[in-house]
């Protein structure tokens, strides 16, 4: 699909924080460069992506930007024929594969994080997401027996990276990489590296509810996103203001079916083999970095509040916004640019401090 360019003179663009469609209304500033200031939305990596830049060349850059997505959907999508992670799975248990560098770095980054998580980041889940019918759009519920057999084959340590000869294998036949959890982030990453590049000092984008901001708004104030509510797609919890980094959203509500009256959702926990099951609605991972925000996200919702709230206390580089289904909590460096909104819901907020 090509860029279907919006209309530059729309006075509200909406931006939307990883939530199904709850919108934020971002407004123009009269002295925002309007002229200026271009936008796009696409599809591409099974979702929808927007863009707006604030550049006299923006129209070209964000078809360069364009570009940069497809590239990077021709090496990392699981379902494109010929991409290089669909000659990796197609060869488990076979022969490694030549893969390019970014491929082996993102591969790398996912299995790392896999260690650092304690295994709730796990991209050689593959094989058991396709049991709960995700991949195939034939969502159901699994035997356990399948379930079994299915979860010594998502063991990271069994995917071989030689970075000398630029090489992958996924040692044992049946093994699969689902790069589900990191990919857009990555291709976030890329993009902003892309735009920066080409001199954009002011844009914001979302992949699919995975946004990036690129400096500020034209008026030097920070960009703003809806945080959604996962209880209603039409409510959110509070307004995040972000500048020069990545927020993204993993929650069980975004992707799911029910089956028996018990709902079922795509993140599974690499543990049991079932969706994560605990007190978190959704996780908003906020980070200069988006490939680590995209995959930490998935990772926190994995481990629950408990254990993402210790996760959170050893390390520095990232906040979080928690949301169960009575409170929304805040990593304390997010107290002055996050805002509760607990007006249609009934959510009480705090504050997490560092300990
Ligand atoms: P996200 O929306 O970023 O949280 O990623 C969810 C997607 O990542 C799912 O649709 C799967 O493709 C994949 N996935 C599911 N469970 C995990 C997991 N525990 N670790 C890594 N990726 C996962
Ligand atoms: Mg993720």
């Amino acid at each position: 699909m090509n860029w279907k360019k919006l209309a530059a003179a729309a006075m509200a663009v909406f931006l939307c924080a990883g939530c199904s469609g709850t919108p934020e209304q971002v407004q123009e500033h009269p002295q925002g460069g309007e002229e200026e200031k271009h936008e796009a939305t696409t599809f591409a990596m099974d979702t929808i992506m927007m863009f707006t830049v604030y550049s006299k060349d923006g129209e070209e850059i964000l078809i360069d930007a364009e570009q940069e997505i497809r590239r990077l959907e021709h090496l990392l999508s699981v379902t494109m024929e010929d991409s290089e992670i669909h000659e990796l799975n197609h060869k488990a248990g076979e022969k490694e594969v030549h893969i390019s560098e970014e491929t082996m770095e993102l591969l790398s980054l996912g299995k790392s994080i896999g260690k650092e998580t304690n295994g709730c980041f796990n991209i050689a889940i593959s094989p058991v997401v396709k049991a709960w019918g995700f991949t195939e759009e034939e969502k159901h519920v699994p035997e356990q027996e399948e379930i079994d057999r299915l979860l010594p084959l998502a063991d990271t340590d069994d995917i071989l990276l030689d970075k000398e000869n630029g090489t992958a294998f996924l040692q044992k036949e049946g093994m699969a990489i689902d790069l589900g959890g990191i990919a857009k982030g990555y291709t976030a990453d890329k993009v902003a590296e892309l735009l920066r590049a080409e001199g954009i000092t002011s844009g914001y984008f979302s992949l699919g509810g995975n946004l990036m901001g690129i400096g500020q708004k034209p008026d030097g104030s920070a960009w703003k996103a809806a945080v959604g509510n996962p209880l209603d797609a039409k409510d959110y919890v509070g307004m995040l203001e972000f500048s020069d980094c990545a927020v993204v959203t993993s929650g069980g509500y975004q992707r799911y079916f029910e089956e028996d009256g018990k709902r079922y959702h795509h993140i599974i926990d690499p543990a049991t083999g079932y969706p994560a099951e605990n007190e978190l609605l959704a996780v908003a991972v906020v980070c200069e970095n988006a490939t680590r925000a995209d995959a930490l996200s998935t990772a926190l919702f994995v481990m629950g509040l408990d254990d993402a709230a210790a996760f959170w206390q050893k390390h520095n580089d990232f906040e979080v916004i928690f949301i169960t289904n009575d409170e929304v909590i805040a990593t304390e460096g997010l107290r002055d640019s996050f805002t509760f909104e607990g007006r249609n819901n009934d959510f009480t907020f705090r504050i997490m401090e560092r300990k």
